[in-house]
């Protein structure tokens, strides 16, 4: 249980709560910590969902923020350009793959998703591909809560309540490599899950095929997946044999976060269209991004212009928020910080799973980490469900001062997780803040 405090016998809500548990008022918040209205300190383990990677309270975007908001905050991008928005697009196109030179607006992870999901159909229009419709993804996976990025998310449990509502999208397991016990490598496990990929282009009609969306690091739904180095390679081989776009979901892997701007940066295989969000802002304002090429956007324009978008997209704070963002992460060096406090973090977990023959597999890059739970190593046996071990750990470490996240499922089967994703302004000793905590827990 957690522990009872003021603010957890409050009354009734009118807030529509998902949450299975009332959570105490939020008060204030800076750097990696957020305070409650007890005056209780908790240490945020998960940068929220991912989000805040650049710390809580940073002034200078405050003050970025603040200057804007004297402005003008809200302009319709019908009626006026804006600057912030203007020099975003340039800021994020720097920082984005070669060719990535095109930037649309939007409001947050979903939206980034079904953006890139409706650009690739409008572009296979606009070229003469009716027929391709198809979006291959993954399961597990998560890509958001709207009907088109919940489409494609691979997580039943979620999509279910709603396939009569959607067109159902195929989708092929993530390469849980790891889990697997056969004779072959690392590598050629990674080239057997991309061949899945072709297999089911064939098996669907390629010319019906669209496009192929995957995060390029996992988040939450497979904790931190990170496939062998020849999964990317061939999966990119594999798109371009029939024509197919490549989706890179980076909402939780971009912006920093995995100790390079985007999760893809790791491997040379780039994607046709990218989603942004969580990190790109920081939680300072609502903001994400679909990254996209000319070559894709020219066509769709030329063909009446592209039929999608949001009444908040691009306005001026959310923008000036972003580009605070921008600016603290390079001034703060935090995606080199994020590398080097990210592998310590990772050498601490894989401490912890020395010490705990429950913890299976320690896995991710940089500051996108995950411990998973097992009953037995040498078979990578999940933890019996009824233990729900990954909400005891949330649970127990929310009690002793410490946010982290968790999550069921892992590679489609059975089994359970727990992600360390603190702010990338994180210190060495904070870290030891961290873990000594883990370990009590998990003790
Ligand atoms: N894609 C990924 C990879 C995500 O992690 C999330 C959010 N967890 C989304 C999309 C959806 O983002 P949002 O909740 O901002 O709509």
């Amino acid at each position: 249980m957690l522990k009872t405090t003021a603010s957890n016998e409050r009354p009734a809500s009118h807030l529509f709560y998902q949450s299975r548990l009332r959570r105490p008022l939020v008060d204030r918040a800076e750097g990696i910590y957020l305070w409650d209205q007890d005056g209780r300190r908790v240490i945020d383990g998960s940068s929220g969902a991912m989000v805040v990677n650049i710390g809580h309270g940073n002034r200078n975007v405050l003050e970025a923020m603040k200057r804007q908001m004297d402005r003008v905050t809200f302009a319709y991008r019908l009626h006026f350009e804006n600057e912030p928005a203007e020099e975003l697009a340039r800021r994020a196109a720097e920082k984005l793959p070669e060719g990535m030179d095109k930037i649309f607006f939007v409001s947050g992870g979903s939206e980034a998703v079904e953006s890139c999901l409706k650009l690739a159909r409008q572009w296979a229009v606009a070229t003469g591909q009716k027929d391709r419709w198809k979006v291959i993804s993954r399961f597990p996976s998560y890509h958001g809560g709207t009907l088109g990025a919940l489409a494609v998310t691979g997580y039943a449990a979620l999509s279910d309540p709603f396939s009569p509502m959607m067109r159902e999208m195929p989708k092929v397991p993530a390469p849980t490599a790891y889990l697997d016990r056969d004779n072959l490598s690392m590598e050629q496990r990674g080239i057997k899950y991309a061949d899945m990929l072709e297999d089911r282009i064939q098996s669907e009609g390629p010319d019906s095929v669209l496009a192929f969306i995957m995060e390029p690091i996992g988040g939450a739904s497979t904790g931190a997946l990170v496939a062998p180095d020849s999964y990317y390679k061939r999966i990119r081989e594999i798109c371009d044999k029939y024509g197919i776009l490549l989706i890179h979901d980076e909402v939780m892997s971009g912006a920093g976060r995995t100790g390079k701007f985007l999760g893809g940066d790791h491997w040379d295989c780039k994607p046709d269209l990218i989603a942004l969000s969580k990190g790109f802002a920081s939680g300072y304002c609502p903001l994400g991004a679909m990254a996209a090429p000319s070559r894709l956007v020219q066509p769709v324009l030329d063909a009446g212009g592209f039929q999608h978008g949001f009444t908040y997209a691009g306005n001026p704070l959310a923008c000036a928020a972003g580009l605070a963002v921008l600016d603290e992460i390079d001034r703060l060096g935090l995606i080199d910080n994020a590398a080097v406090m990210g592998d310590a973090l990772k050498a601490e977990l894989v401490a912890l799973s020395e010490r705990f023959p429950f913890i299976g597999d320690v896995r991710g890059k940089g500051l996108l980490l995950a411990a998973e739970f097992v009953s037995d190593r040498e078979t990578m046996k999940p933890l019996p469900k009824e233990l729900n071990a990954h909400q005891r750990v949330v649970d127990l470490a929310y009690e002793r001062g410490l946010i982290i996240y968790s999550r069921r499922t892992r590679g489609g089967v059975e089994g359970d997780h727990f992600l360390v994703c603190p702010p990338m302004i994180i210190t060495r000793e904070q870290i030891g803040e961290i873990v000594a905590i883990l370990g009590d827990v998990l003790e």
